[in-house]
């Protein structure tokens, strides 16, 4: 059975990155065997969060663990968390007035839309978000003078969807919250290094578990016991609402302890993986091609085809994507002449069909 045919979907080739529009990533055999077993066996649910938490606890070296449903979920449990801190009042009336202490400082540039707001899981979490410096800079004195008796947490999103410039760093952030008793939140829903924030002394650091970590869709929030088990404690109240299932409890616990031990694809890999796809993209008529570094300095490698023949870049792109399997490039140098494919959830058999399809493509001129 063809599930693409079943339910009249178009079979995509993710050559752009790892993007939410497509489903993120792929999920490993070891991954999906672990969520096989998550999903065909009982478990005292609690235990489960608790004892995987303190797993993944000790192979970052946190102090305490929470699989959650999605990094969104992580941060609105977490703040949540921070509160009602541990109030089981709070959690059956989570949005009461008798809770007056719910001020989310958030630097202005930061309040971004990743696929949703950042503000609208603040909303859900009841908090107040109170915007710190400007659209474009943000200083530690920015953070310090919005602090009142009224706050409850300062949050910091660590992304490229945010104004980099003048923006204080992550270590100013924690500084200036913790000068104030406040625990610094950190959403690093993408970010591949799941210990340098935790080194850095953030209070909790939130991941998305279908981004670098490539599990199931899932988030983890790593940090201080209390705003651990605060969060956890929101499962009885508006976390019922974002629940998430044994299966990916234990795929992410899976997908974690893999990727720490494995880590992502190393350039080398990827290099080598993309020499025979460069050298049948470049025996097509009309192009020009190279292998390319990540523009920022990442170690990713992608393949670099410019087209010099009558279709500009942003026609076979459109062509490409519109075809009977609809083939995503990576469009963001389109108005230069360039596509770029990215290779890191391409396989061997994937890469061929891309070639065949420039080849009609271009052929069909
Ligand atoms: C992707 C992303 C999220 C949301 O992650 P989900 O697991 O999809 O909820 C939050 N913050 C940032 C910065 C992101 O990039």
């Amino acid at each position: 059975m063809d599930i693409y045919q079943k339910y009249n979907l178009k079979h995509v080739i993710n050559a752009d990155g790892k993007m939410t529009i497509l489903g993120v990533s792929k999920v490993s055999d070891e991954v999906v065997l672990a969520q096989k077993l998550g999903a065909q066996n009982f478990f005292e649910m609690s235990d489960l969060l608790i004892q995987t938490g303190k797993y993944l606890a000790n192979l970052v070296g946190s102090e305490d663990a929470l699989v959650v449903n999605s990094a969104s979920a992580g941060i609105a449990e977490t703040i949540a968390g921070v509160i009602g801190q541990g109030s089981s009042y709070h959690v059956y009336h989570p949005y009461t007035e008798r809770i007056t202490k719910r001020e989310v400082i958030l630097p202005m540039g930061h309040d971004v839309d990743y696929g949703a707001p950042v503000d609208v899981m603040l909303g859900l979490a009841g908090a107040k978000m109170v915007p710190a410096g400007y659209a474009n800079m943000c200083t530690p004195e920015h953070i310090e003078m919005q602090i009142t008796e009224q706050t409850a947490a300062v949050l910091y999103i660590k992304s490229h969807h945010t104004v980099q410039k003048s923006m204080l760093s992550i270590p100013e952030a924690i500084e200036v919250a913790h000068r104030h008793n406040l625990p610094l939140i950190l959403d690093a829903a993408a970010e591949e290094d799941l210990f340098k924030y935790l080194k850095m002394g953030a209070d909790v650091v939130i991941y998305s578990g279908a981004k670098a970590i490539e599990g199931p869709a899932s988030g983890v929030i790593f940090g201080k016991a209390n705003y651990i088990k605060w969060a956890r404690m929101q499962g009885a109240g508006i976390g019922r609402a974002m629940k998430i299932g044994k299966e990916n409890i234990i795929g992410l616990t899976t997908a974690i302890a893999k990727y720490l031990e494995n880590g992502s694809e190393t350039g080398d890999s990827m290099v080598e993986r993309l020499e025979p796809f460069v050298e049948k993209l470049a025996a097509l008529p009309d192009t020009k091609v190279k292998i390319v570094q990540d523009a920022a300095g990442r170690q990713i490698y992608r393949a670099e085809v410019k087209p010099i023949g009558k279709l500009s870049a942003t026609e076979i792109c459109q062509q490409l994507r519109t075809g009977e399997t609809a083939i995503y490039a990576r469009e963001y140098r389109v108005n230069q002449g360039i596509i770029e494919f990215d290779i890191r959830a391409v396989d061997e058999i994937e890469m061929d069909q891309i070639v065949a399809r420039l080849k009609e493509i271009i052929e069909g001129e």
